[in-house]
């Protein structure tokens, strides 16, 4: 059974993901490395909606540092970027590059992520990085999309079902400040 260490963005995102890729017989573990999600207390939120999924789901999930100071240093200069713009693919190089590093040094044969069940990202983008992380680390990426096939109400409809709520900004303080100025008109 391959060993697949999974990038997971949030709870929503992840029973759908993970029983997926469980079925098609990975033995899988999450990672939860998201530094971009701020304020602190949405992180923390998300973070134990994970945590809580986790023990329901009997599924092992390594949490890595916040280290938020790094993840703004990285996207500096592309604050202005509208979401699926230039800033997100930085971001997920970020994310996914963390991911790479722990599956490398822990054993792991592929990495995948549940950030392309999101309507709301380019899954284009997320792959592009994946596959290039690859190359580097030398570990392998599974670049899905997992949103095809009605994976996204699929997605909700599963998170319903564990009582887990959908976000309504992606993570970032820019994608906060975004949603709120489009509410707004
Ligand atoms: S909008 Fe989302 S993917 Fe893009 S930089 Fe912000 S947190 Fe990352």
């Amino acid at each position: 059974m391959k060993k697949l260490l999974l990038h997971v963005c949030c709870g929503p995102c992840s029973p759908y993901v993970l029983e997926k890729l469980r079925t098609a017989g990975f033995q899988v573990t999450g990672f939860f490395c998201n530094p971009n999600i701020q304020p602190f207390r949405e992180y923390e939120f998300r973070r134990l909606e994970v945590a809580r999924l986790a023990e329901k789901l009997a599924w092992p999930v390594v949490f890595a540092p916040y280290d938020m100071m790094e993840w703004f240093a990285a996207v500096r200069g592309l604050e202005r970027e509208p979401e699926r713009g230039r800033r997100c693919p930085v971001c997920f190089r970020f994310r996914l590059s963390k991911t790479m590093l722990h599956a490398r040094a822990n054993g792991f044969d592929v990495v995948a992520s549940t950030l392309s069940i999101s309507p709301y990202k380019s899954t284009a983008q997320v792959n592009e990085q994946g596959l290039d992380l690859a190359r580097e680390f030398g570990v392998g990426f599974l670049a899905e999309n997992f949103k095809k096939r009605d994976g996204w109400p699929a997605a909700r409809e599963r998170a319903a079902e564990l009582g887990i709520r959908h976000q309504d900004y992606c993570g970032c303080v820019f994608s906060k400040a975004e949603r709120l100025l489009h509410l707004r008109k």
